[in-house]
């Protein structure tokens, strides 16, 4: 297993930008994911990793030694596609093999081999199988097993759940980080889908036109993003435009935001204008007189769980927050709302 760092990569397409300046590190073991909108550069990086393309710039380095003039083949990394890529005339077990013919070893030896990665896949009893006699999740699965078959130094997975149905996915998702961390496959993993990002992965790398805009845990991502892009990419946010008054010190900050004076958590420095993060979930409506900020519900969804709501704050900023379904709003509206100052975030207003 090896642990993989990249550094300034850098990859144009004529014009077009796909990387510029990309720089990441995955420990021995974790999965890392790289998240972001279509077109941000995502398995172009993936892609340079594999040694599919060569990078115009920088360096990817294993365990400490530049790989960049080692050909694909001889990387020993196993790379797993959103369209599975399985050889259609070979069964299960001959698709999972087939890496295994170029290698050491007797076949008896490969035959234990393919037996075993069919066991940790849940595939056993699906050998004889052809790829079309198989489902979505099935086929994955085999593409999975084929490439931790010839325990690879590392493991790429390019939007390998893109093309199951939702159930199907966390099925796949899982095994794919069961099987991940009991082999501890160091693993880069590309999606567009947070939830998917957040689930799986050691660290997430945010894209944002080639760059990364933040690499960090994914709780840190969720709760602590680098920048407004990140924090609208990791799951619901509401921003309230805030006024920055003075630090408190301890990372509290006194801002005036949503018509009211709040203390809130940041990273700073911040001089005058910044961006308040409230999380739906950090926001409350409440009757007891511990409400911050004050509004009017304009409108409300029925979800069954949880009922959404949509107030507008003193100054005209709208927030959307869920209440238990049961509980009823007052007729004219009007609301007092409480913030968890705890899960609040302050974060730049623009970011170069
Ligand atoms: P998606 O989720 O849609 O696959 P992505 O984040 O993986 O997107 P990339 O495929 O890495 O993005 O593409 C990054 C940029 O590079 C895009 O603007 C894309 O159009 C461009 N690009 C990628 N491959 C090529 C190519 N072979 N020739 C020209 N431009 C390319």
């Amino acid at each position: 297993m090896s642990s993989l760092e990249i550094s300034a990569l850098c990859k144009r397409y004529g014009p077009a930008v796909a990387l510029d300046g990309v720089s990441l590190t995955a420990g021995q073991g974790e999965l890392v994911s790289l998240l972001g909108p279509s077109g941000c550069g995502k398995t172009t990086a993936l892609r340079c990793i594999a040694g599919f393309i060569d990078p115009d710039d920088g360096d990817i380095r294993a365990n400490g030694v530049s790989i960049l003039a080692t050909p694909s083949s001889k990387r020993d990394f196993g790379v797993v596609f959103q369209n599975y890529a399985l050889f259609p005339h070979l069964n299960v077990a001959e698709n999972v093999g087939y890496g295994l013919l170029f290698r050491k070893g007797s076949k008896a030896e490969r035959e234990r081999r393919v037996r075993e990665v069919l066991e940790q896949v849940q595939l056993v009893g699906l050998e004889h199988r052809l790829p079309r006699e198989l489902s979505g999740g099935q086929q994955q699965r085999v593409a999975l097993a084929r490439a931790l078959v010839i325990q690879p130094r590392l493991l790429l997975l390019d939007e390998p759940l893109a093309n199951l149905d939702a159930r199907l996915r966390d099925d796949v998702r899982w095994l794919i980080r069961d099987v991940q961390q009991a082999s501890r496959t160091t693993a880069f993993y590309v999606t567009h889908d947070q939830a998917e990002a957040m689930a799986i992965s050691d660290k997430i790398a945010v894209m944002k036109n080639g760059k990364v805009a933040q690499f960090a845990s994914p709780r840190e991502i969720y709760q602590r993003p680098a920048e407004r892009y990140v924090a609208s990419f990791t799951g619901e946010a509401n921003f309230l435009a805030a006024e920055v008054e003075r630090a408190l010190g301890g990372g509290l900050f006194r801002v005036r935001a949503g018509g009211a004076t709040l203390d809130v958590r940041g990273a700073g420095p911040f001089a005058g204008s910044a961006v308040l993060l409230a999380r739906p979930e950090s926001l409350a409506i409440v009757t007891d007189g511990t409400g911050q900020l004050e509004g009017r519900v304009v409108k409300s969804v029925f979800l069954g769980a949880v009922q959404h709501c949509e107030v507008v704050l003193r100054d005209g900023a709208s927030v959307r927050l869920g209440t238990p379904p049961d509980r009823p709003l007052p007729a004219d509206g009007t609301v007092s709302v409480r913030l968890d100052v705890d899960r609040t975030w302050l974060m730049p207003d623009a970011v170069p």
